[in-house]
């Protein structure tokens, strides 16, 4: 479940192709920096490497719209195992490797650590980051996304990318990678809505909030239980006090008004204290109620004293 949600979004991530030039340069330099490498004795080879073949489609088609005579060509390795397998689409040739490396080293930065100028540009450059080390846990599970790089430069570029786009994230390492995550519901959401991932976005808010109306059905049925609660041991001491008034003395000596409380509390257990105002005649309110089963409760005490204890 929790790896299909993941998938579905980065298949649909896959599909989303920027219609700028920028977008596509910056996205295209995420995939780059994330598991690409300029190749060969005379760096006459640009690779970009993915497990997906919908991300290597995605790459073509960008290498295609932004360099129309591009001579690229698509390598499929799998593993001895065969249960995976790696696509590689890889740019051919000494100029043509160098001019799509210039263009990624030419974008337009904000700092050091290579955060794009542009907002569109920071959007497509974290969707390329996400397509190549991103997954997102299914929110019905807990709220979880995280993109894992093994250089820290990297790490820290994408982290200060989520940070100029107001996104909250940590850095923690795991098995010699270092991950980048985000833990807030309402982060991740974001995240999606700004990477284009318009499905995943729909499904993750449903589940959002269902859960959120779930805990708050909850959290009000606790309420009521812990009410509840506290009527029932509130009227086992008012019933402790009446028969012990009764055993020692009889209830016929209390005062009429507070004999017939007694009578009715000792009738219906388990009535509230306005349901047996309602009872009485005339009726009597709750914090009349109060005030009376407070006296029976003072000649209990009282009486208690009294008792020899064994
Ligand atoms: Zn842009």
């Amino acid at each position: 479940m929790t790896m299909a949600f993941s998938d579905d979004t980065r298949q649909e991530l896959a599909r989303v192709i920027p219609s700028a030039r920028c977008c596509r340069v910056a996205e295209l330099s995420a995939f780059y920096e994330m598991s690409g490498f300029l190749l060969g004795r005379h760096n006459q080879f640009l690779d970009f490497n993915t497990s997906s073949p919908f991300v290597a489609r995605k790459i073509l088609i960008m290498l295609r719209g932004l360099y129309p005579d591009l001579p690229t060509q698509v390598l499929l390795v799998r593993s001895r195992s065969r249960r995976s397998q790696v696509c590689t689409v890889r740019v051919l040739g000494r100029r043509s490797a160098g001019q799509v490396y210039q263009d990624f080293k030419d974008q337009s930065v904000i700092d050091e650590l290579g955060v794009p100028r542009k907002k569109c540009c920071r959007r497509a450059y974290l969707r390329g980051a996400f397509l190549c080390g991103g997954s997102i846990t299914n929110p019905e599970r807990t709220y979880h996304l995280e993109i894992s790089t093994e250089q820290g430069w990297l790490a820290d570029k994408i982290l200060a990318t989520l940070g100029s786009l107001d996104l909250e994230a940590g850095i923690t390492e795991r098995k010699g990678s270092l991950v980048v995550y985000m833990k807030d519901g309402g982060q991740i959401a974001s995240l999606l809505s700004l990477m284009g991932a318009h499905s995943a976005l729909l499904h993750f808010e449903n589940v959002r909030v269902m859960k959120d109306m779930r805990n708050q059905v909850n959290r009000l049925v606790n309420c009521e239980t812990a009410n509840v609660d506290k009527t029932v041991k509130a009227a086992v001491a008012q019933l402790e006090d009446i028969e012990l008034i009764d055993a020692v003395i009889g209830l016929e000596e209390l005062p009429p008004k507070l004999r017939e409380v007694a009578r009715l509390r000792r009738e219906h257990p388990y009535a509230s204290l306005q349901e047996l105002g309602e009872m009485m005649k005339p009726k009597l309110s709750k914090s009349g109620v109060n005030y009376r089963l407070r006296q029976i409760r003072a000649k209990a005490r009282q009486l208690d004293k009294l008792v020899p204890k064994s």
